[in-house]
């Protein structure tokens, strides 16, 4: 095609299915381990494979791309890998729904997925692309599952599950809505069931810890994280039951100061406890019934902090150490066993919880900290302020008060200070079929057995019926279910639980390292080279939970001797999401913008300059058309430029030679502001967005200086100018918009790509600017001299020059009335005093 033929038009369809092409030819970002140079592991989370990718999708995957062609440009080896999160509820909801395998639905979707991925022109090794349902990847996490059950890291015991009575079986949590079952709406139960559990709060502390040595991620990111392991510091002790010497409560309180207003006690309906305090077969019953109610409620309900709670007094009393009376024992809904020790002592005064809680049944509130001058005594009191009704605590601050209540308990033998977690162990089993098998066998005579490690992997089969009814599906594979008891040789059961899908999705950044290994989970070389991931990119709602389950599972294979890194992720990048007339993109909102047509439409490089454009990438991002058109417009600009300059600027300098004149100097330097700019705001902060615009007002400056120098510059200079201005532009928008940039990189005559060539750097002599010393004259006399660009604003001038350390003592005890600013001259400040 000729060039003139091209200049209405921008042919994105050939031009990126060439370039995308040409990568994956010449396998371009194709990396191995190169000892002595520097890598960069750039990671975005991975999909799960539902079928079709999502303007989200591309937000983040346009993010990965620019800091990895970035990093390309800037020397380092980069691996830029992607796979699929692909075990997982949705496959089997298909499965129930339209009676195609799981796996057939996986592995189609993951094609699907891949091509789309592909359109968008990523710059991903291929190569090491994973899939988490691969045998030959669940593999070497049930060999783990097996280290860790000989290090009693995983542990099995009985735990609350959601239940559907109707459909006979355990629901997710995102299988429950508003409390009934998601398939037959019938009211959802609490269960408890047997179930295997990693002992993630073996590391709760050193989880905790790492969160202030993690600076390249977000701060609310690390909150979340913080308050999600919730540490706090407090005392253990017994309550002894009036009249009952054979029966103690254990309670954890965060404020012993607290304990003279202890006004009741509160245990929580599951706890042990609660059986043998009551007195007859009538409250027993009384007893049983609350429990059935509060059986209903989901944790989140349970702790909610807007709603009554419930609570049944019992008949026995407990006694208050401290003040030495008789106090009242509840159950509630709002004590839950999992926490603490599953009883507490309940301080209204000082507790909004225990406040609402003695309000509604009527009990004594007494304060135990002095309240601020005007406090309406209408809520708990949680602020500072000295002891008062506390005994010997009487007078103390809080911190005071609090270490002499434990050295009193220690004392007397009845408690001591005592460090408590919020976070709870990981609950890994799940009655699902799409997922990894846990290998352990159930012998008559050996009780449970983990499988033998040249057995792995326990591969999940495929023959399976899937009804959504029942226990797990795996239970009624007889083939699975039935084996041989790898330490007796006699009849064994499998469990036929699957393992919580983010066991998978710990680790699969290890898998990334050396993909195809076969003799473990990672190599270890390999591993080595390439951790800890130097940017991980992801949603906000992973902030919590996979973040956390990644960092416990790095710290596990560290301490198994497999893995020499202490955190996975270097930093993280939180992007916000893609909302479109004021709500998150969904289908029943109906605001969805397909990825596929927007690229049909504009192409891939469009959709990712505007996504990257749009807004910088830790807000939200708010689609709108208008955007997309001038980001497309943008585009075909630079095209027509670069083609229209072609004959003038191919056989120029790549530098200008010779000095050059004042306007060649000017646009100059404004080529190496947008350099420095992009560059700045790239490595500092991710502001994408203001880079994009510092590279459009360049191209802007490059349509003004190709009219004004036309006539008035020597043709070499101005042709020399054009070229560097081009050439930068298209270098500093290549990792936004790969394909038209290579395009147009080749169209400029080299043969190389241009991710093989360095970013561009900043020419220090072309940012430097003409200097003036500029007089400050205080009342009409010299009193300091400034130097400043020929250019500086009056403003600036101004300001210097009125904090200048030879002025300002001028300037003491008196009042400004009046500057002067003669611009690249004096500064006259007029003072009255
Ligand atoms: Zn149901
Ligand atoms: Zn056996």
């Amino acid at each position: 095609m000729a060039l003139d033929d091209r200049q209405d038009r921008y042919p994105f369809p050939e031009i990126e299915a060439k370039w995308q092409k040409i990568w994956a030819d010449r396998k371009q970002f194709k990396v191995r381990e190169e000892p002595g140079r520097p890598k960069y592991y750039c990671l975005e989370m991975f999909p799960y494979p539902s079928g079709r990718i999502h303007m989200g999708h591309v937000r983040v995957y346009a993010i990965g791309d620019l800091l990895a062609r970035y990093k390309w440009m800037r020397g380092f080896n980069v691996l830029h890998p992607m796979g699929w999160d692909a075990f997982g509820l949705p496959a089997e909801n298909a499965a129930i729904e339209n009676g195609v395998h799981p796996a057939v639905w996986t592995y189609e979707n993951i094609d699907n997925m891949r091509t789309q991925l592909r359109r968008m022109g990523i710059s991903y090794d291929w190569d090491r692309e994973v899939a988490t349902c691969d045998p030959a990847y669940y593999k070497w996490e049930q060999l783990i599952f097996i280290r860790m059950l000989e290090r009693g890291l995983a542990y099995r015991r009985r735990s609350r599950v959601n239940w559907c009575p109707s459909c006979q079986t355990v629901l997710a949590n995102e299988q429950v809505e508003a409390g009934r079952c998601w398939r037959c709406d019938s009211e959802v139960m609490i269960r408890e069931i047997d179930g295997w559990f990693f002992k993630i709060t073996d590391y709760a502390q050193e989880l905790l810890d790492w969160c202030d040595r993690l600076p390249g991620w977000p701060e609310r990111v690390l909150t979340m994280q913080r308050n999600w392991i919730g540490r706090s510091e407090g005392a253990e002790f017994a309550l002894p039951v009036a009249g009952r010497p054979d029966l103690k409560i254990t309670i954890f309180t965060t404020r012993p100061d607290t304990s003279f207003g202890m006004t009741y006690a509160v245990l929580a309906p599951e706890h042990p406890l609660v059986d043998r305090l009551a007195i007859d077969a009538a409250e027993r019953s009384r007893i049983d019934a609350f429990r059935a109610e509060v059986a209903r409620e989901t944790e989140i309900e349970r702790l909610a902090t807007d709603r009554p709670k419930r609570g049944l007094r019992l008949t026995a009393r407990a006694i208050n150490p401290f003040t030495e009376r008789e106090i009242p024992l509840f159950l509630a809904d709002y004590v839950l066993m999992g926490y603490g020790t599953g009883a507490i002592m309940a301080v209204p005064g000082e507790d909004q919880r225990d406040w609402d809680f003695a309000r509604a049944h009527d009990l004594p509130i007494v304060p135990t900290v002095k309240r601020p001058e005007g406090w309406t005594d209408e809520q708990a009191y949680t602020g500072d302020g000295v002891k008062i009704n506390s005994g010997f605590l009487d007078g103390l601050d809080i911190e005071e008060a609090k270490r002499k209540a434990i050295d009193w308990l220690v004392g007397r033998g009845l408690g001591q200070a005592k460090i408590n977690f919020r976070l709870r162990d990981w609950g890994i089993s799940r009655q699902r079929y799409w997922g990894a098998p846990i290998p352990v066998l159930y012998c008559e005579k050996d009780g449970m057995v983990p499988e033998r490690e040249e057995n792995l992997p326990v591969v999940l089969p495929r023959d399976v019926q899937i009804s959504g009814k029942g226990g797990s599906p795996l239970a009624e594979v007889a083939s699975f279910v039935n084996a041989t008891c790898p330490k007796c040789g006699g009849r064994a059961r499998r469990d036929t639980d699957t393992m919580d899908t983010f066991v998978e999705s710990s680790w699969y950044f290890l898998r990334y390292c050396s993909p195809t290994y076969d003799r473990g989970m990672f190599e270890s070389g390999a591993a080595a080279y390439w951790m800890p991931v130097d940017q991980y990119i992801g949603g906000i709602e992973h902030a919590v939970l996979h973040l956390l389950y990644a960092r416990f599972y790095t710290k596990v294979l560290r301490d198994l001797g497999m893995l020499k890194v202490d955190e996975p992720f270097q930093a993280l990048l939180s992007q916000g999401m893609v909302i479109k007339d004021g709500a998150k993109m969904s289908k029943s909102k109906g605001n969805v913008v397909d990825p596929d047509d927007l690229i049909r439409r504009y192409g891939a490089d469009t959709a990712r300059l505007f996504s990257l454009f749009a807004a910088p990438p830790e807000k939200d991002l708010d689609w709108n058309d208008r955007g997309v058109e001038g980001a497309s417009r943008f585009l075909n600009r630079i095209w027509r430029f670069v083609h229209a300059s072609l004959p003038e600027i191919a056989g120029a300098a790549r530098t200008p030679a010779g000095p050059l004149s004042d306007a060649g100097r000017a646009f100059r330097r404004t080529i190496h502001e947008t350099i420095r700019k992009v560059t700045h705001d790239i490595e500092h902060d991710f502001h994408f967005n203001t880079a994009i615009s510092a590279v459009m007002e360049l191209v802007n400056a490059l349509h003004d200086f190709e009219r004004a120098s036309l006539d008035t510059m020597p043709r070499a200079e101005r042709a020399a100018l054009l070229r560097e201005a081009v050439e930068t532009a298209l270098l500093l928008l290549g990792p936004v918009s790969p394909h038209i940039t290579e395009e147009l990189w080749a169209a400029l005559g080299h043969r190389q790509s241009l991710f093989k060539q360095a970013w561009p750097r900043p020419d220090e002599a072309a940012l430097a600017r003409d200097e003036v010393e500029i007089v400050v004259q205080v009342d009409g006399r010299v009193r300091g001299r400034l130097t400043a660009g020929v250019d500086a604003r009056e403003a600036e001038i101004r300001e210097r020059a009125l904090s200048d350390g030879k002025v300002r003592p001028w300037l003491d005890g008196r009042q400004v009335a009046k500057v002067v600013v003669v611009p690249g001259r004096l500064v006259n400040i007029v003072t009255r005093g």
